[in-house]
């Protein structure tokens, strides 16, 4: 049985339970093998990212590799000086935004992209079999500071949005760091684009003091105040690692991811005359619906931004992103970015106006998400007796069982660790959404009765 230790987003875990100092060497040793080059390393500012970094530094260095430290940056500029330097790959070590005792290592490959499975897999299997290259005394790496990448990635940044626009419009923004990573590049990027910043947990801290770092409604009340109070045209929020971004409108309301990428899309496939724009299927229909509006064309793939990038690459996307915020921007890189985000919403508002305005014209949809418990060895079974069900209607099995309407979808994903599906519908009204869970559920339930027989 082949044994599994990368989840969707590296390898995570809580500090000594999950991940030791002792797994992470391993890890490290086994990447180091498989790499066969030059890895960069970067950090967010957990308590435990010493600990962690130089344990799987210390592993690929015994297998004859270096490291090139880049010290605590955001994710997306490991990436980014992966991207731009002749290196085997890179390594950050986060758990972007679970609580502060969990603590991950998630691979990147050559191009700066997350690292595709089969590859994780061949690191797997040099962990789990200890094949591991142990170099000669004369052989091993060595470990090598620099400094100036962040300098590199938010040049690149700003040589890909309109500067003067965004200076001339004198906007006031709040930025909310949360503690985490993008305090030593957003703040900078900020000044360095003209907007005057009012920022807020602008420290790095590992115990993440000022609000836990997912950017949820609940998490930014801080954030939301001070945009109130202080009349800023936008609040902009990251998560720990800083690949994502989400937004507050000059109203003060908080902005659900689907909504920034509908409009960041919209903008992107009219700059481009057109163009593909890649979003998984359990994206909001606005997102296709302005996309085809400016004359794009939207693909949909399974959830998970290494897939979406992957996608973005194959079909030449204009622009792709999930829900949660991840956008990504190709003539940048092909992973999601939270600096390279903000700045392109910074030049939209600057051009179009007040980012309130901009969510009004959206097409409106309502969603209605639930689980319902179902044993995992019946869970194929199940999904095959709902698309006959739903044969009458579009359906597609991208991710799932996706049931789409003219005017919304009902998705079903089963859930890759619990015994349960994950039901999400989507629907012009609250009601109507809520309705077509329900009937679906139903037909779930009599599935699980007619197998569990
Ligand atoms: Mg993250």
């Amino acid at each position: 049985m082949s044994e599994r230790l990368f989840g969707t987003n590296g390898v995570r875990g809580v500090i000594n339970q999950d991940l030791s100092a002792q797994l992470a060497m391993d890890l490290g040793k086994a990447i180091g093998t498989y790499m066969k080059g030059n890895v960069a390393i970067g950090n967010d500012p957990r308590t435990s990212a010493d600990m962690i970094r130089s344990a799987v530094a210390a592993g690929i260095m015994s297998s004859g590799a270096n490291v090139i430290d880049l010290g605590m940056v955001p994710t997306p500029v490991v990436q980014h000086y992966v991207k731009s330097n002749d290196i085997a790959g890179g390594i950050m070590i986060t758990a972007s935004h679970n609580p502060p005792e969990f603590n991950g290592i998630k691979c990147i490959d050559a191009d700066g992209t997350e690292m595709p499975r089969n590859k994780e897999e061949a690191i797997e299997k040099n962990y789990y079999k200890k094949s591991f290259s142990n170099m000669p005394w004369d052989q091993v790496g060595s470990m090598y500071p620099r400094s100036g990448a962040i300098d590199s990635y938010l040049s690149s940044i700003i040589s890909l949005v309109d500067v003067q626009a965004i200076k001339n419009a004198g906007l006031k923004v709040v930025l909310d760091c949360a503690n985490g990573a993008s305090t030593v590049s957003s703040p900078r990027l900020l000044n360095d684009l003209g907007v005057r910043a009012i920022t807020l947990n602008g420290n790095p801290m590992g115990t993440f003091p000022g609000h836990p770092s997912e950017p949820t409604e609940d998490h930014l009340k801080d954030l939301i105040a001070t945009v109130k109070e202080t009349g800023a045209d936008l609040g902009i929020a990251h998560d720990g690692d800083a690949d994502r971004t989400i937004f507050i409108d000059n109203k003060g309301h908080y902005l659900y991811g689907d909504k920034s990428l509908a409009v960041v899309a919209s903008e992107m496939v009219k700059e481009n005359n057109g163009g593909t724009v890649v979003t998984p299927v359990s994206s909001s229909n606005c997102v296709e619906d302005v996309v085809t509006a400016e004359g794009g064309k939207i693909v949909y793939t399974k959830v998970g931004a290494p897939i979406v990038s992957r996608k973005m690459i194959e079909v030449g996307a204009v622009f792709g992103g999930e829900e949660n915020g991840g956008l990504i921007f190709p003539q940048h890189q092909y992973c999601r970015d939270g600096a390279m985000t903000a700045a392109k919403m910074l030049e939209i508002v600057s051009k179009k106006g007040p980012l309130s305005d901009l969510v009004e014209k959206l097409p409106k949809y309502s969603q209605d998400k639930r689980k319902i418990v179902c044993p995992n060895d019946l869970k194929d079974s199940v999904l095959s007796y709902l698309v006959k069900q739903y044969e009458r209607e579009e359906v597609n099995t991208i991710d799932g069982v996706k049931i789409c309407y003219s005017d919304g979808w009902t998705l079903v994903r089963p859930s890759g660790t619990e015994p349960l599906f994950r039901i999400y519908s989507e629907a012009k009204t609250e009601l109507e959404a809520k309705e077509r869970s329900n009937e679906c559920e139903k037909v779930l339930s009599e599935a699980m009765k007619k197998y569990l027989k």
